[in-house]
Formats: C-alpha cells, sequence, structure tokens
C-alpha cells in the first residue's frame, strides 16, 4: 500500500482553491493548499466586489480574499507558499512537482486560475512605465493625466471606472461598438464625463522615451490610425489560463481551459479542476466559491471510493 503525503492537494489559493481548502479541512481530509503568490487570486487586485452575496455595500477584493483565507486557516487549513512545476497523474498516485521537493496526494484539485492576457504592444518594455494590468495597484500614478483603457468586458470597464477617481480622463477603446460589460458597468461608464469611448477601435503600439507618452490607435472600419496623447495603458482584454505545469494529461479547450464536468472531474480521475482555470461560461467570486466546494466534495467521494 502506497504512502500518499496528503488526501488532497489544491494548487492556487484564489476563491476557489480556498472554498475548497474549506470543505476539504471541514471534511477533516489531509489536505494542503499550495500557493505561489499571495493568496487570494485575481480578486486582491479588484478595487470593489459589488456582486458577491452577503456584502449588500460590496467589498474591497483584498479584504474579501483576507476573510476567506482566514476562515479557511481557522477550520485547519494549510497553506504552503510554494510553485508548482509540473505533476506526475498515475492511476491512485498524483505527484505535485515543487521547486525542492515532490508531493505525493491522491487527490488534486486545480484551482490556479487565469492571467491577463498580453497584446504585444509592448508590455515587457514598458511594464511599470506606463503600462499595467492593475488599476489598483497603479491607477495613483496617473493622477490627474490621461490614460488609455483597452477592453470592452467587466474588467476593463469596472477598472475604467476606477480609473476615474484618479486620472483627469480615460479614453476606453474598444474593437466593437458595443460593450460585452454587464449593463448596469455599462451605464454608470456611460454617465462618467471623465470616460470616452473609442469604438471599433484597435491599439497598435504605444511609445515615450521613459514612459508612455503616446497610444497609437486604428478604427478597424475605416481604418484611420491616430496616436492618442497618454501617460498610461491599462490592458483588460481577457485572461489566459495558469496551466504551465499541467502536461498532457489533462484535457483542456482550444485556449488551454481545463475541461471539467458538473463535479469538477477532469479527464484524469481524482483531478478536479475549479474556478477560472476551468472551461466555464461565467468567470466570478460566487462561481469561483461553487467550484470550489463541488471539487472538495468530489476529491472526499474519489477517496472513500479508491
Ligand atoms: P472578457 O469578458 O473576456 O472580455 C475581454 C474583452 O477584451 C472583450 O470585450 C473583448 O472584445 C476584448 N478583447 C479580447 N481580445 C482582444 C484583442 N486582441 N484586442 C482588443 N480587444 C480584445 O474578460 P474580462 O473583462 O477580463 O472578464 C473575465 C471574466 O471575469 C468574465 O467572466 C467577467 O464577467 C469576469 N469579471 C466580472 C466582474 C464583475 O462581475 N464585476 C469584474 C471583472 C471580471 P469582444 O467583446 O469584442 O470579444
Amino acid at each position: 500500500m502506497t504512502d500518499f503525503d496528503y488526501d488532497l492537494v489544491i494548487i492556487g489559493a484564489g476563491p476557489a482553491g480556498l472554498t475548497a481548502g474549506l470543505y476539504a479541512a471541514r471534511a477533516r481530509m489531509h489536505v494542503l493548499l499550495l500557493e505561489k503568490a499571495v493568496p487570494g487570486g485575481q480578486i486582491i487586485v479588484t478595487d470593489w466586489i459589488e456582486n458577491y452575496p452577503g456584502f449588500p455595500e460590496g467589498i474591497s477584493g483584498f479584504d474579501l480574499a483576507e476573510k476567506m483565507k482566514l476562515q479557511a486557516e481557522e477550520m485547519g487549513l494549510k497553506i504552503d507558499t510554494a510553485e508548482v512545476h509540473s505533476l506526475n497523474l498515475q492511476q491512485d498516485l498524483k505527484e505535485v512537482v515543487l521547486t525542492d521537493k515532490t508531493l505525493t496526494a491522491k487527490s488534486l484539485i486545480i484551482a490556479s486560475g487565469a492571467s491577463p492576457k498580453k497584446l504585444g504592444i509592448g508590455e515587457d518594455r514598458y511594464m511599470g512605465k506606463g503600462i499595467s494590468f492593475c488599476a489598483t495597484c497603479d491607477a495613483p500614478f496617473f493622477k490627474d493625466k490621461t490614460v488609455v483603457a483597452i477592453g470592452g468586458g467587466d474588467t476593463a470597464v469596472q477598472e475604467s471606472i476606477y480609473l476615474t477617481k484618479f486620472a483627469k480622463k480615460v479614453y476606453l477603446v474598444h474593437r466593437r461598438d458595443e460593450l460585452r460589460a454587464a449593463k448596469i458597468l455599462q451605464e454608470r461608464a456611460f454617465a462618467n464625463d471623465k470616460i470616452e469611448m473609442v469604438w471599433d477601435t484597435v491599439v497598435t503600439g504605444v511609445d515615450g522615451l521613459f514612459g508612455i507618452e503616446g497610444v497609437h490607435i486604428r478604427n478597424v472600419k475605416t481604418n484611420e490610425e491616430k496616436t492618442l496623447a497618454a501617460s498610461g495603458c491599462f490592458i483588460w482584454v481577457g485572461t489566459l489560463p495558469n496551466t504551465q505545469f499541467l502536461g498532457d494529461d489533462v484535457q483542456t479547450d482550444e485556449y488551454g481551459f481545463i475541461r471539467a464536468d458538473a463535479r469538477m472531474q477532469t479527464s484524469v480521475p481524482g483531478v478536479f479542476a475549479a474556478g477560472d482555470v476551468r472551461d466555464t461560461p461565467l468567470r466570478q467570486v460566487s462561481t469561483a466559491v461553487g467550484d470550489g466546494a463541488i471539487a472538495a466534495v468530489s476529491a472526499e467521494h474519489y477517496i472513500e471510493n479508491l
């Protein structure tokens, strides 16, 4: 009989992983949650969350993450800081390869989330010098300045509204002539005097000697090109799954998001996926939390039946 380090290893401490950890700890499973950065996932860079039930006034993403972490730890969840490099997935034994050791577990939950997509417009050169993916982190640097935001989803619209607390003007550049974001966010953006919509337009590059001075745009209908004078450029054009360690055993969709069924079971028995890393029609804190709960209960059933 093989000895396992853990019943369950959870990869990623965003809302999905923390909820899975809470449920697994309550089920008295021998569980470890691994997080390579700060627990909380993408919500720690979200200024304000107003659609997570139970907080009628809204709550900052950072505070919500802290509460989730505290609740799970108080239930007995152990969280370690470690980066997962690869997985070896056999029938009953799951190996999680870290920098300095390899852990064994009966079951895994992958809740490693997603990261902002890049556009290839100079992100590497201008990161920290005008290009940003995080308004909560960087908006104060643009006090009374003009900035460009790119995207038409919830993130672009919500974060553009946040930017207007600091910037004097926000050009919101979107490749189509209607937004994808929730209607309530659209209403707020359209009512905000500091936001100017730039429709049917893509950003083709940025320039500036020490930081950004201009953002080059092209109208996709007329092909007209021009440069917006701006000192910041925030990119919110969607996300890519954090699955660099995954290998070929676990099936994904064409974009790399992990396929899982209603029980969060992936193509590999005993390996579950939860939250933004999963091929899911909605990526919200509330859906991530639901995924995490289901994944933990499914892992518990899987282990019982081993
Ligand atoms: P998203 O919903 O995938 O939207 C990405 C936006 O970027 C779309 O408007 C898309 O345009 C545009 N885009 C994609 N590729 C592009 C490119 N190459 N060039 C120019 N524009 C491009 O991503 P998201 O806004 O980051 O949201 C991700 C998930 O988190 C969503 O499920 C969202 O609902 C959720 N979220 C929710 C909240 C909230 O509830 N308050 C806040 C933030 C995020 P098209 O519209 O033309 O495709």
